[in-house]
Protein backbone atom coordinates (compact mmCIF):
# COMPACT_ATOMS: atom_id res chain seq x y z
CA UNK A 1 0.00 0.00 0.00
CA UNK A 2 1.60 3.35 -1.00
CA UNK A 3 0.15 5.39 1.92
CA UNK A 4 -0.90 9.15 2.08
CA UNK A 5 1.78 9.70 4.63
CA UNK A 6 4.12 8.68 6.47
CA UNK A 7 6.79 9.86 9.36
CA UNK A 8 9.85 9.16 8.00
CA UNK A 9 12.35 8.33 11.01
CA UNK A 10 15.88 7.36 10.66
CA UNK A 11 18.26 5.69 13.01
CA UNK A 12 19.62 9.62 14.34
CA UNK A 13 15.91 10.09 15.85
CA UNK A 14 15.94 6.65 17.67
CA UNK A 15 19.54 7.34 19.16
CA UNK A 16 18.59 10.83 19.99
CA UNK A 17 15.42 9.46 21.92
CA UNK A 18 17.45 6.84 23.79
CA UNK A 19 20.04 9.03 24.92
CA UNK A 20 17.41 11.49 26.37
CA UNK A 21 15.95 8.29 28.00
CA UNK A 22 19.11 7.50 29.49
CA UNK A 23 20.09 11.55 30.87
CA UNK A 24 17.76 11.29 33.84
CA UNK A 25 15.66 14.62 32.49
CA UNK A 26 12.78 13.38 30.72
CA UNK A 27 10.58 16.04 30.51
CA UNK A 28 10.65 19.65 29.81
CA UNK A 29 14.86 20.57 29.87
CA UNK A 30 18.05 20.74 27.73
CA UNK A 31 16.61 19.50 24.44
CA UNK A 32 13.53 21.49 24.68
CA UNK A 33 15.41 24.64 25.23
CA UNK A 34 17.70 23.95 22.54
CA UNK A 35 14.62 23.10 20.02
CA UNK A 36 13.39 26.50 20.97
CA UNK A 37 16.58 28.60 19.89
CA UNK A 38 17.08 26.00 16.81
CA UNK A 39 13.83 26.75 15.69
CA UNK A 40 13.39 30.41 15.72
CA UNK A 41 16.85 30.67 13.91
CA UNK A 42 15.39 28.42 11.45
CA UNK A 43 11.95 30.73 11.02
CA UNK A 44 13.73 34.08 11.23
CA UNK A 45 11.75 35.40 14.31
CA UNK A 46 12.89 36.66 18.23
CA UNK A 47 11.56 33.70 19.97
CA UNK A 48 10.03 30.23 19.52
CA UNK A 49 8.00 28.41 22.52
CA UNK A 50 7.50 24.97 22.40
CA UNK A 51 4.14 23.12 23.49
CA UNK A 52 2.90 19.59 23.31
CA UNK A 53 0.67 20.38 20.07
CA UNK A 54 -0.14 22.28 17.05
CA UNK A 55 -3.56 23.30 19.02
CA UNK A 56 -1.68 24.48 22.04
CA UNK A 57 0.39 27.02 20.34
CA UNK A 58 -2.68 28.17 18.68
CA UNK A 59 -4.37 28.19 22.03
CA UNK A 60 -1.60 29.54 23.65
CA UNK A 61 -0.73 32.08 20.49
CA UNK A 62 -4.36 33.39 20.69
CA UNK A 63 -4.09 33.99 24.70
CA UNK A 64 -0.80 35.45 24.43
CA UNK A 65 -2.32 38.40 21.91
CA UNK A 66 -5.17 38.84 24.57
CA UNK A 67 -8.17 37.63 22.73
CA UNK A 68 -10.74 36.67 25.47
CA UNK A 69 -14.64 36.71 26.15
CA UNK A 70 -16.97 37.71 22.99
CA UNK A 71 -13.95 39.02 20.90
CA UNK A 72 -14.57 37.74 17.26
CA UNK A 73 -11.29 35.82 15.43
CA UNK A 74 -11.99 35.85 11.50
CA UNK A 75 -10.31 32.58 10.37
CA UNK A 76 -10.84 29.81 7.19
CA UNK A 77 -14.22 27.26 7.30
CA UNK A 78 -11.94 25.04 4.81
CA UNK A 79 -9.36 24.36 7.57
CA UNK A 80 -8.40 21.52 10.42
CA UNK A 81 -10.96 22.42 13.16
CA UNK A 82 -8.21 22.95 15.06
CA UNK A 83 -7.50 26.03 13.50
CA UNK A 84 -10.87 27.05 15.12
CA UNK A 85 -11.51 25.78 18.04
CA UNK A 86 -8.96 27.69 20.50
CA UNK A 87 -11.08 30.68 19.82
CA UNK A 88 -14.14 28.97 21.48
CA UNK A 89 -11.80 27.73 24.03
CA UNK A 90 -10.81 31.67 25.13
CA UNK A 91 -14.93 32.37 24.96
CA UNK A 92 -14.99 34.27 21.44
CA UNK A 93 -16.48 33.66 18.67
CA UNK A 94 -15.28 32.40 14.99
CA UNK A 95 -16.37 34.34 12.33
CA UNK A 96 -15.49 32.45 9.03
CA UNK A 97 -14.64 34.07 5.78
CA UNK A 98 -14.65 32.46 2.40
CA UNK A 99 -11.54 30.97 1.00
CA UNK A 100 -9.95 31.80 -2.78
CA UNK A 101 -10.02 28.80 -5.30
CA UNK A 102 -6.42 29.40 -6.41
CA UNK A 103 -4.64 28.55 -2.97
CA UNK A 104 -7.34 27.12 -0.91
CA UNK A 105 -6.80 30.09 1.50
CA UNK A 106 -8.83 32.64 3.18
CA UNK A 107 -9.86 34.88 0.52
CA UNK A 108 -8.55 38.82 1.70
CA UNK A 109 -12.35 40.26 0.28
CA UNK A 110 -14.10 37.75 2.52
CA UNK A 111 -12.09 38.53 5.35
CA UNK A 112 -12.86 42.43 4.87
CA UNK A 113 -16.70 41.74 4.76
CA UNK A 114 -16.76 39.77 8.06
CA UNK A 115 -14.50 42.69 10.27
CA UNK A 116 -17.06 44.21 12.45
CA UNK A 117 -16.35 46.71 15.83
CA UNK A 118 -15.95 43.58 17.69
CA UNK A 119 -12.96 41.61 15.47
CA UNK A 120 -9.64 41.58 17.27
CA UNK A 121 -7.97 39.32 15.49
CA UNK A 122 -7.38 36.94 12.03
CA UNK A 123 -6.10 33.28 11.88
CA UNK A 124 -5.00 33.04 7.73
CA UNK A 125 -4.21 29.12 7.87
CA UNK A 126 -0.79 27.82 4.86
CA UNK A 127 -3.41 25.37 3.65
CA UNK A 128 -1.40 22.23 2.07
CA UNK A 129 2.02 24.01 2.47
CA UNK A 130 1.18 27.26 0.70
CA UNK A 131 1.64 30.01 2.55
CA UNK A 132 -1.62 32.76 2.59
CA UNK A 133 -2.14 36.02 0.69
CA UNK A 134 -0.14 37.83 3.03
CA UNK A 135 0.53 41.24 1.84
CA UNK A 136 -3.23 41.87 1.51
CA UNK A 137 -3.96 39.91 4.84
CA UNK A 138 -1.51 42.21 6.20
CA UNK A 139 -3.23 45.69 4.79
CA UNK A 140 -6.61 44.93 5.90
CA UNK A 141 -5.06 44.00 9.55
CA UNK A 142 -3.17 47.23 9.78
CA UNK A 143 -6.03 49.43 8.57
CA UNK A 144 -8.13 47.83 11.39
CA UNK A 145 -5.79 46.98 14.30
CA UNK A 146 -5.85 43.64 13.88
CA UNK A 147 -3.99 41.06 15.50
CA UNK A 148 -2.48 38.29 13.06
CA UNK A 149 -2.17 34.52 14.60
CA UNK A 150 -0.43 32.68 11.32
CA UNK A 151 -1.82 29.03 11.60
CA UNK A 152 1.44 27.22 10.35
CA UNK A 153 0.76 23.71 11.54
CA UNK A 154 1.25 22.72 7.59
CA UNK A 155 4.01 25.37 6.47
CA UNK A 156 7.24 24.60 8.14
CA UNK A 157 10.10 26.25 5.71
CA UNK A 158 7.47 27.63 3.01
CA UNK A 159 8.10 30.81 1.83
CA UNK A 160 6.56 33.63 0.04
CA UNK A 161 8.56 37.06 -1.34
CA UNK A 162 11.96 35.11 0.49
CA UNK A 163 10.03 35.64 3.75
CA UNK A 164 9.85 31.84 5.78
CA UNK A 165 6.08 30.71 6.68
CA UNK A 166 5.90 31.69 11.05
CA UNK A 167 7.78 35.45 10.52
CA UNK A 168 4.52 36.86 9.17
CA UNK A 169 2.18 38.36 11.52
CA UNK A 170 2.34 38.97 15.42
CA UNK A 171 2.85 35.28 16.16
CA UNK A 172 2.70 32.20 14.28
CA UNK A 173 1.31 28.50 15.33
CA UNK A 174 3.64 25.23 14.16
CA UNK A 175 2.18 21.43 14.59
CA UNK A 176 5.13 18.66 15.05
CA UNK A 177 2.49 16.11 14.70
CA UNK A 178 3.27 12.99 12.97
CA UNK A 179 1.83 13.19 9.46
CA UNK A 180 3.50 17.31 9.79
CA UNK A 181 6.38 17.55 7.49
CA UNK A 182 8.82 17.96 10.19
CA UNK A 183 7.83 16.07 13.22
CA UNK A 184 8.31 14.20 16.73
CA UNK A 185 5.08 12.27 17.16
CA UNK A 186 2.90 14.89 18.95
CA UNK A 187 4.53 18.63 19.25
CA UNK A 188 3.84 22.08 18.71
CA UNK A 189 5.70 25.46 18.35
CA UNK A 190 4.95 29.38 18.97
CA UNK A 191 6.80 31.91 16.89
CA UNK A 192 6.80 35.17 17.44
CA UNK A 193 9.06 38.38 17.45
CA UNK A 194 7.44 39.95 20.48
CA UNK A 195 9.00 39.69 23.97
CA UNK A 196 5.40 39.68 25.84
CA UNK A 197 4.01 37.63 23.54
CA UNK A 198 6.62 34.95 24.20
CA UNK A 199 6.44 35.69 27.93
CA UNK A 200 2.79 35.20 28.24
CA UNK A 201 2.51 32.02 26.15
CA UNK A 202 5.46 30.20 28.34
CA UNK A 203 3.72 31.19 31.33
CA UNK A 204 0.04 29.56 30.10
CA UNK A 205 1.81 26.60 28.75
CA UNK A 206 2.74 25.64 32.56
CA UNK A 207 -0.08 27.21 34.99
CA UNK A 208 0.37 30.61 34.60
CA UNK A 209 3.86 30.30 35.96
CA UNK A 210 6.59 32.47 34.98
CA UNK A 211 10.14 30.18 34.83
CA UNK A 212 11.82 32.48 36.80
CA UNK A 213 9.14 32.33 39.91
CA UNK A 214 7.65 29.20 40.31
CA UNK A 215 4.14 28.76 42.46
CA UNK A 216 3.65 32.51 41.77
CA UNK A 217 0.03 32.14 39.55
CA UNK A 218 0.13 35.35 36.93
CA UNK A 219 -3.46 33.79 35.86
CA UNK A 220 -5.15 30.65 34.15
CA UNK A 221 -2.49 28.36 32.34
CA UNK A 222 -2.23 24.94 30.98
CA UNK A 223 -0.11 21.91 31.29
CA UNK A 224 1.09 22.59 27.59
CA UNK A 225 4.66 21.36 27.82
CA UNK A 226 6.61 19.18 25.00
CA UNK A 227 9.07 16.55 26.71
CA UNK A 228 12.90 16.31 26.30
CA UNK A 229 12.10 13.03 24.16
CA UNK A 230 9.91 14.79 21.90
CA UNK A 231 12.65 17.56 21.58
CA UNK A 232 15.13 15.43 20.41
CA UNK A 233 13.29 14.19 17.58
CA UNK A 234 12.44 17.95 16.50
CA UNK A 235 15.82 18.39 16.91
CA UNK A 236 17.51 16.15 14.30
CA UNK A 237 14.42 16.57 11.92
CA UNK A 238 15.08 20.25 12.04
CA UNK A 239 18.23 19.45 10.51
CA UNK A 240 16.45 17.40 7.72
CA UNK A 241 13.48 19.80 7.05
CA UNK A 242 15.08 21.57 4.20
CA UNK A 243 16.19 17.98 2.30
CA UNK A 244 12.57 16.77 3.47
CA UNK A 245 11.03 19.35 1.77
CA UNK A 246 13.16 19.24 -1.22
CA UNK A 247 11.64 15.92 -1.60
CA UNK A 248 8.39 16.94 -1.29
CA UNK A 249 8.52 19.55 -3.98
CA UNK A 250 10.68 17.12 -6.54
CA UNK A 251 7.53 14.90 -5.86
CA UNK A 252 4.84 17.74 -6.58
CA UNK A 253 6.41 18.23 -9.84
CA UNK A 254 6.75 14.22 -10.76
CA UNK A 255 3.09 14.11 -10.14
CA UNK A 256 2.30 17.37 -12.00
CA UNK A 257 4.56 16.16 -14.88
CA UNK A 258 2.75 12.93 -15.33
CA UNK A 259 -1.15 14.07 -14.29
CA UNK A 260 -0.93 17.22 -16.73
CA UNK A 261 -3.82 17.57 -19.46
CA UNK A 262 -6.14 14.94 -18.06
CA UNK A 263 -9.65 16.40 -18.30
CA UNK A 264 -11.12 17.28 -15.28
CA UNK A 265 -8.48 17.62 -12.98
CA UNK A 266 -7.25 20.63 -12.10
CA UNK A 267 -3.25 20.64 -10.59
CA UNK A 268 -1.41 22.41 -8.02
CA UNK A 269 -0.84 26.05 -9.10
CA UNK A 270 2.31 27.54 -7.50
CA UNK A 271 2.76 31.80 -7.54
CA UNK A 272 6.01 32.65 -8.77
CA UNK A 273 7.21 34.38 -5.54
CA UNK A 274 6.06 31.49 -3.25
CA UNK A 275 7.83 28.08 -1.84
CA UNK A 276 4.95 25.57 -1.27
CA UNK A 277 6.09 22.85 0.62
CA UNK A 278 3.65 19.91 -0.05
CA UNK A 279 2.10 18.93 3.44
CA UNK A 280 -0.53 17.67 1.00
CA UNK A 281 -0.78 17.62 -3.23
CA UNK A 282 -4.08 18.19 -3.69
CA UNK A 283 -6.07 18.01 -6.80
CA UNK A 284 -9.36 18.79 -7.81
CA UNK A 285 -11.62 16.23 -9.17
CA UNK A 286 -14.53 18.61 -11.07
CA UNK A 287 -17.33 17.07 -12.91
CA UNK A 288 -15.60 17.10 -16.22
CA UNK A 289 -13.58 13.65 -14.80
CA UNK A 290 -14.25 10.61 -16.48
CA UNK A 291 -15.57 9.05 -12.85
CA UNK A 292 -16.76 10.84 -9.40
CA UNK A 293 -14.05 11.70 -6.88
CA UNK A 294 -15.47 8.58 -4.50
CA UNK A 295 -15.22 6.46 -7.45
CA UNK A 296 -11.62 7.25 -7.93
CA UNK A 297 -10.76 6.77 -4.52
CA UNK A 298 -12.06 3.05 -4.48
CA UNK A 299 -9.96 2.37 -7.67
CA UNK A 300 -6.88 3.99 -6.47
CA UNK A 301 -7.55 1.56 -3.14
CA UNK A 302 -7.77 -1.28 -5.56
CA UNK A 303 -4.64 -0.37 -6.72
CA UNK A 304 -2.89 0.00 -3.26
CA UNK A 305 -2.94 3.71 -3.44
CA UNK A 306 -4.07 5.35 -0.73
CA UNK A 307 -5.74 9.13 -0.90
CA UNK A 308 -7.52 11.58 1.15
CA UNK A 309 -10.08 14.31 1.45
CA UNK A 310 -8.86 17.43 3.77
CA UNK A 311 -11.49 18.52 4.27
CA UNK A 312 -14.35 16.87 3.35
CA UNK A 313 -16.97 19.17 5.32
CA UNK A 314 -16.24 23.04 6.15
CA UNK A 315 -16.41 23.80 9.39
CA UNK A 316 -19.27 26.03 9.45
CA UNK A 317 -21.39 22.62 8.80
CA UNK A 318 -20.43 21.03 12.03
CA UNK A 319 -23.09 21.44 14.47
CA UNK A 320 -20.92 23.02 17.89
CA UNK A 321 -20.01 26.15 14.94
CA UNK A 322 -23.43 26.19 12.68
CA UNK A 323 -25.17 26.69 16.18
CA UNK A 324 -23.89 30.00 16.01
CA UNK A 325 -26.04 30.52 12.96
CA UNK A 326 -23.66 29.58 9.79
CA UNK A 327 -25.96 26.96 7.31
CA UNK A 328 -25.12 25.51 4.05
CA UNK A 329 -24.08 28.07 1.11
CA UNK A 330 -22.78 30.34 3.40
CA UNK A 331 -19.22 29.88 2.57
CA UNK A 332 -19.99 28.59 -1.53
CA UNK A 333 -16.32 28.11 -2.43
CA UNK A 334 -15.21 26.32 0.91
CA UNK A 335 -18.34 24.07 -0.11
CA UNK A 336 -17.29 23.31 -3.20
CA UNK A 337 -13.74 22.76 -2.88
CA UNK A 338 -14.70 19.98 0.03
CA UNK A 339 -16.85 18.10 -2.78
CA UNK A 340 -13.94 17.97 -4.99
CA UNK A 341 -10.32 18.32 -3.35
CA UNK A 342 -8.16 15.51 -3.38
CA UNK A 343 -4.94 14.19 -1.41
CA UNK A 344 -2.52 12.33 -3.43
CA UNK A 345 0.59 10.93 -1.75
CA UNK A 346 3.75 13.36 -2.23
CA UNK A 347 5.79 12.35 1.05
CA UNK A 348 9.13 11.47 0.90
CA UNK A 349 9.32 8.18 1.26
CA UNK A 350 7.38 7.13 -1.69
CA UNK A 351 9.80 5.88 -4.94
CA UNK A 352 10.06 7.16 -8.63
CA UNK A 353 8.65 3.53 -9.16
CA UNK A 354 5.96 4.72 -6.49
CA UNK A 355 4.81 8.36 -8.14
CA UNK A 356 4.38 6.28 -11.73
CA UNK A 357 2.26 3.74 -10.37
CA UNK A 358 0.21 6.48 -8.64
CA UNK A 359 0.28 8.65 -12.49
CA UNK A 360 -0.20 5.25 -14.29
CA UNK A 361 -3.46 4.48 -12.18
CA UNK A 362 -5.00 7.75 -12.11
CA UNK A 363 -4.42 7.82 -15.94
CA UNK A 364 -6.20 4.43 -16.66
CA UNK A 365 -9.78 5.61 -14.92
CA UNK A 366 -9.47 9.30 -17.01
C1 LIG B 1 -2.26 19.66 12.35
C2 LIG B 1 -2.96 20.96 12.32
C3 LIG B 1 -3.33 21.64 13.50
C4 LIG B 1 -3.24 21.04 14.87
O1 LIG B 1 -2.03 20.55 15.23
P1 LIG B 1 -1.93 19.35 16.31
O2 LIG B 1 -0.46 19.25 16.53
O3 LIG B 1 -2.53 18.14 15.70
O4 LIG B 1 -2.65 19.80 17.53
C5 LIG B 1 -3.91 22.90 13.38
N1 LIG B 1 -4.13 23.46 12.19
C6 LIG B 1 -3.81 22.84 11.03
C7 LIG B 1 -4.08 23.53 9.74
C8 LIG B 1 -3.24 21.56 11.07
O5 LIG B 1 -2.95 20.95 9.91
Amino acid sequence: MISVSKPIIGDEEIEAVVAVMRSGIIAQGPKVKELEQNFAKYCGTRHAIALNSGTAALHGGLYALGIGDNDEVITSPFTFVASANPILMLGGKVVFADISEENFCIDPLEVEKQITNKTKAIIPVDLYGQIYDYRKIKKIADQYSLKLLEDACQSIGAIQDNVLAGSFGDAAAFSLYATKNMMCGEGGMLTTNDDDIAERCRRFRHHGQSEQTRYEYWDIGFNYRMMDIQAAIALVQLNKIDDLNKKRIDNAKKLTAGLVGIKGLILPKIPENDRHVFHQYTIRVTEDFKITREKLIESLKKDDIGAGIYYPKPLHLHPHFSKFGYAPGDFPVAEKMANQVLSLPVHPGLTDNELSLIIDSIRKYA
